[in-house]
């Protein structure tokens, strides 16, 4: 893997605009379950069915019991060190901007900047119906919206079913077709349509994860390892 991570270190090195897209991969060494794995199951349940517009239409009350669950799970999760390093190269100006699929706001808690959250964030709230913002604990208590009065606050996150937020997506897209270098962590590549998105890279790509699942994809060089180790390497050689 050293080498490898080296291989890394040259290619960023060299490139002039690096974006970095991460998954669920990234948020693992957090204690976040990613959404494959047995641990990313709820009540047996899978997440990728629990947070979707069918279930928010047809189960809203199992739909707010998850995320109200989720939710309390990331109230006590940490950025690990491998978010701090990507927030030092950004600040080092070795990385533009980070596109990510996770909702956690860790990248944001380690200090990025540059941060485009392509399924939105699970810490702010809105009414479904009227689109109002809502507190917290109005989502906590089971409240309706005050608003429209519609039982139907929830978080800011995509759902399966709904499109990606416009703004975060542009802006992904404008990052990628002017990089050299896109590094892709922890993600399985499974869920369109950040899934398509290294296909638009014309630079040089990388995808990091620790096991290599993303099929039907070429990039330029592939580490497979943990986020946290591969990047916690990259600080040394840097
Ligand atoms: P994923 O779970 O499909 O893939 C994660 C990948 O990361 C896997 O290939 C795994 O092997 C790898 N990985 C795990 N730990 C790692 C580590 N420490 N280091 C390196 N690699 C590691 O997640 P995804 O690709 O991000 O796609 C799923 C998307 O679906 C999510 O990003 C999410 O936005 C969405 N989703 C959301 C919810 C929700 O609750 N809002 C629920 C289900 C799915």
């Amino acid at each position: 893997m050293e080498n490898k991570v080296r291989e890394l270190k040259d290619l960023m090195e060299k490139a002039r605009h690096v974006v970095v897209l991460t998954g669920a991969g990234m948020d693992t060494e957090s204690n976040i379950p990613d959404f494959r794995g047995k641990d990313g199951l709820w009540r047996n349940l899978d997440p990728r069915l629990l947070a979707s517009v069918d279930t928010f239409e047809e189960n809203y009350p199992l739909f707010r019991e998850f995320y109200a669950t989720r939710l309390k799970l990331l109230e006590t999760r940490q950025p690990h060190r491998g978010h701090y390093i990507l927030a030092e190269l950004e600040e080092k100006g070795l990385i533009q901007a980070i596109a990510t699929q996770n909702v956690s706001r860790l990248h944001h808690l380690a200090g990025s900047k540059h941060v485009y959250e392509l399924h939105g964030n699970i810490r702010t709230f809105r009414c479904h119906y009227c689109n109002e913002p809502a507190e917290p604990e109005e989502f906590f208590d089971n409240r309706n919206c005050s608003h429209c009065g519609q039982p139907g606050l929830r978080p800011n996150v995509t759902l399966f079913g709904e499109s990606l937020p416009t703004d975060a997506w542009n802006n992904t897209m404008t990052e990628v077709l002017q990089s050299d270098l896109l590094i892709v962590i922890g993600t399985s590549l499974e869920v369109s349509p950040v899934n398509q998105i290294p296909r638009f890279a014309k630079g040089k790509t990388v995808y990091i994860n620790d096991e290599i699942a993303a099929k039907g994809y070429h990039f330029d060089l592939v580490i497979q390892g943990k986020a946290k180790k591969v990047l916690e390497q990259l600080e040394q050689l840097i």
